[in-house]
């Protein structure tokens, strides 16, 4: 994980593109996440709920309130290769209709999985998992691995959601379910129609090796993708390091966020992300942001 040495220089804008509220699996609302942005000065925040953006105009409403530049984000579900890969679209229309429709074919998708999952629980002698994870995503209209997580250590199966995605979540582990999400063309196709940019999500945690990342770039390139995450809480230096190389050589943007879904369960709190590596082109430069569009701030 990245060390919390390189902390923003408070006298520069303070900016986090990847947060979670509980319209999908974090665990503040949209409101609160605004204030807890707030009380840790954060100045420009995207809210990229997975496969959601309901949580928007809430959002919206107390970043005005709070002060803070709110920008338009979702988190896309996809599957490139036989893996899943996450898409954030940033600086979205939340009115463009492909986008909502293709957003709400990917959570009925995800009550399917769901019930797949619980098939499976209950076959390992876990019974009741489909409706405890349903209340535990009580505020959402998205059920994910998150929800059965948090279910699953309700029922003291283990002592925390890391290591209960570890025990049960994760390939190979008996609450394990494959699934086929959005098309990364689809998933880029409705960000950029409805006026936004493309942004691979933490790519160091797919563990692609260079050929497939290459591939990877490469196609995302050519469908129209605008950029990576480069400073996340999923990288350490070394691949904050390499993907800003990365990214200068591709001419693909760079994004920062901290992944945050809430106290107690996030790598990184809201606020504390290292500065981008100097090479970078920070994807903030292609928004119309004025006191910052001049100045390679972080
Ligand atoms: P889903 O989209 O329903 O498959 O769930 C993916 C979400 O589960 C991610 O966005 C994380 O919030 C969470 N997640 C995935 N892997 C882990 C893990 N190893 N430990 C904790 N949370 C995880
Ligand atoms: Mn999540
Ligand atoms: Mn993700
Ligand atoms: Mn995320």
């Amino acid at each position: 994980m990245i060390e919390d040495l390189v902390i923003t220089n408070s006298s520069m804008p303070n900016i986090d593109l990847h947060s979670h509220s509980t319209i999908s699996d974090g665990m503040l609302s949209p409101s609160q996440l605004l204030a807890h942005a707030a009380s840790r000065g954060v100045n420009i925040l995207a809210l990229t709920d997975h496969d959601d953006i309901a949580g928007l105009r809430e959002a919206r409403h107390c970043a005005l309130q709070e002060n803070i530049r709110l920008i338009n984000g979702v988190e896309i579900s996809v599957t490139w290769n036989n893996r899943t890969l996450h898409i954030i679209g940033l600086d979205i229309d939340p009115e463009h209709p492909p986008l909502i429709d293709g957003l709400k074919k990917i959570r009925d998708g995800r009550i399917n999985r769901a019930r797949a999952i619980a098939t499976q629980l209950d076959k390992y002698g876990i019974l009741g998992s489909f409706e405890g994870a349903c209340a535990q995503a009580s505020a959402s209209r998205l059920i994910g691995r998150t929800h059965f997580a948090r279910f699953l250590v309700s029922q003291g199966h283990a002592k925390d959601v890391r290591s209960v995605f570890k025990k049960f979540l994760v390939k190979g582990k008996p609450g394990y379910v494959s699934h086929v999400w959005a098309s990364l063309r689809e998933a880029i196709d409705w960000i950029r129609g409805s006026g936004g940019q493309a942004v691979i999500a933490h790519p160091a945690r797919y563990k692609l090796g260079n050929h497939l990342l290459e591939q990877l770039l490469c196609e995302f390139c050519e469908l129209g993708g605008a950029g990576i995450e480069v400073v996340s809480s999923s990288h350490t230096p070394e691949q904050t390091r390499q993907f800003a190389q990365l990214a200068s050589r591709m001419n693909l943007y760079a994004s920062c966020g901290s992944d945050y879904h809430g106290p107690g369960e996030s790598y990184f709190d809201l606020g504390r992300l290292p500065a981008l590596p100097p090479e970078c082109t920070p994807i903030w430069t292609a928004w119309d942001i004025p006191d910052i569009r001049e100045s390679p701030i972080q």
